[in-house]
């Protein structure tokens, strides 16, 4: 889609499929009937204003908030919220906050191997092996020991990355996860997505980082009043945006 995206292309499965979303908290609605679909190997980069349901909308893919209304399919399974159905959501969607959400008390290598042992049943060599072949991957397997509380924001960053990567997701799904970053420590993670992209992972990332967009995004899709005020390829959303909201957003960026 995307003349500047360096990945493999975007291929016909849909993996994510949102069908008409709506979410209300109480009285207000968030979302106001969403359609969008992710295909294999697509990276979407979900931007807006602050209070537009990015994040909202991330949450309601992988279950943490439940849909008011519409459809949404993972990998062709409806979501249905029964607690055996979200789990086994979860553990092939990999999810990566703005705040890194590591177990403090654990090391970095016990923090990659948990759910792995859990959730799917993997022995501890596996786990393990598993484990230090994604920390070799994110640049840091000579912290396989540490304890998050003595690594960097963005080393904190790039285990979690490591961490839902082990886990084998169909999708990854990124919720601002350079914003509370030092800006000297953005580059290292953006990196690590960026290389992500480049082997094909199917990637839904909401950001600030218009660079990211520009040039690792297929496709930037722009949320604003409950909907989708725009989407499209990102030279085409950010340098000719067809709406007043859109053209709104992106000059208060600038
Ligand atoms: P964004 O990530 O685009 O900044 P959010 O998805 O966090 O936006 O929030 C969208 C709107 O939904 C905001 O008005 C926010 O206050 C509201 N909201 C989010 N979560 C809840 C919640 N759990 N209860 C009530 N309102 C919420
Ligand atoms: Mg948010």
């Amino acid at each position: 889609m995307s003349d500047n995206a360096t990945h493999p292309p975007v291929g016909e499965e849909v993996i994510v499929h949102m069908e008409n979303i709506v979410k209300r908290f109480g009285r207000t609605t968030v979302l106001d009937g969403i359609d969008l679909d992710v295909h294999q190997g697509e990276v979407v980069t979900l931007i807006g204003p602050s209070g537009a349901g990015k994040s909202t909308l991330l949450r309601c893919v992988n279950g943490l908030e439940r849909i008011s209304d519409g459809r949404i399919e993972v990998d062709g399974q409806r979501l249905s919220y029964s607690e055996a159905d979200i789990n086994r959501l979860r553990a092939h969607i990999g999810m990566v906050f703005q705040q890194f959400n590591l177990f403090p008390h654990m090391t970095v290598m016990e923090n990659i191997m948990v759910a792995q042992r859990e959730v799917l049943g993997r022995s501890a060599d596996e786990a393990r092996e598993r484990g230090e072949t994604l920390l070799e991957r994110v640049g840091l397997a000579h912290k396989a020991k540490a304890y998050p509380g003595n690594l960097s924001g963005g080393q904190q960053q790039r285990v979690a990355i490591a961490r839902a990567l082990a886990m084998d997701p169909t999708v990854m799904l990124f919720d601002e996860p350079t914003s509370a970053l030092d800006p000297e420590l953005v580059g290292e993670v953006l990196d690590v997505m960026r290389t992500l992209a480049d082997e094909g992972m199917t990637m839904m990332v909401v950001t600030h980082e218009m660079r990211f967009a520009r040039n690792v995004a297929d496709r930037i899709v722009l949320l604003a009043d409950g909907g989708i005020a725009e989407q499209g390829p990102p030279e085409q959303v950010l340098d000719s945006p067809s709406s007043e909201r859109g053209r709104t957003f992106l000059e208060e960026l600038l």
